[in-house]
């Protein structure tokens, strides 16, 4: 009877490296229905709710 809130199949995350500092990666959230990203784990996303170059890089 449990209802998952994320589907797993329906989202996929993936990590992309940042270009500005080494070792850091964003893990983009991305949607497999519509192939684009909806959110991601740095902090231009979680501060600004601003799309950053992980999510760009996948497409918004
Ligand atoms: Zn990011």
């Amino acid at each position: 009877m449990e209802k998952s809130e994320q589907d797993p199949d329906r989202y996929e995350t993936i990590s992309i490296e940042s270009k500005i500092r080494e070792g850091v990666f964003h893990k983009v959230v991305k949607d497999l229905e519509n192939g684009k990203a909806v959110s991601c784990s740095c902090k231009c996303w979680s501060k600004g709710n601003k799309p950053c170059f992980g999510m760009k890089s996948i497409g918004i």
